[in-house]
């Protein structure tokens, strides 16, 4: 079922956008089943998940975290982490940077904006982030470019609202940035996302199934 559901979708997916399979919750056979349909990248949430799967699993694999990241638990993901979309403070950067080092790794990231309206979703905003880009000089992190999840709800007009407001500050700082990441779009907004110009769509339920 989840090789059928994973080739059924990349097919249908463009050369340039990159499917971050979202594996939370699920078990080490489900994501066994997708790696082995050929798929490398994996998202998840939770900094122990994350641990118990990237040791249980291949090397290859890339591992995004996407989920809130509390800075005491960067050290447990810092020596294999591929790619954290998640940063949404300088303090947490900073630790990224500083286990990043200890690894002697330089960590990709991104950071991740707020343009949904719920008040519960984590997230800088623009004005958080350009201080970043343009103040910190960081040597064992690299920017890639941003993540952002639109708001929860049924209009689409509000959620291509969403998409191209971050679209557009990520067309306007991508080149002097040397970004090339813009990470939108779920299960439910996908299509939205890739037409709005994302590159990478984390994708969860449309691949594995609903969780509980
Ligand atoms: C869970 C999650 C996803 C995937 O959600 P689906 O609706 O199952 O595709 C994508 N991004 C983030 C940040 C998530 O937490």
């Amino acid at each position: 079922m989840i090789a059928e559901n994973l080739n059924a979708f990349l097919s249908a997916l463009p050369d340039q956008v990159t499917l971050v399979a979202v594996s939370k919750t699920k078990p080490i056979e489900a994501l066994k089943e997708a790696y082995e349909a050929g798929q490398l990248d994996f998202g998840e949430n939770k900094v122990q998940d994350m641990c118990i799967k990237a040791e249980a699993l291949p090397k290859d694999i890339r591992w995004h975290m996407i989920g809130h990241l509390q800075r005491n638990k960067v050290k447990y993901i810092a020596p294999f982490v591929g790619l954290i979309h998640s940063v949404d403070s300088l303090r947490l950067l900073r630790e990224i940077n500083k286990q990043a080092g200890k690894n002697n790794r330089i960590i990709d990231c991104l950071l991740q904006i707020r343009i949904a309206d719920e008040s519960t979703k984590f997230g800088m905003n623009f004005d958080e982030a350009i201080l970043i880009i343009e103040n910190e000089k960081l040597t064992n992190v690299s920017i890639k470019g941003l993540m952002g999840m639109a708001s929860f709800t049924e209009n689409r007009n509000q959620i291509r609202d969403e998409f191209a407001r971050l679209h557009k500050f990520y067309q306007e700082h991508r080149s002097t940035e040397g970004w090339d990441t813009l990470s939108m779009g779920m299960s439910g907004d996908y299509q939205l996302a890739i037409d709005s110009g994302s590159n990478m769509i984390r994708v969860g339920s449309r691949i594995f199934g609903a969780r509980n």
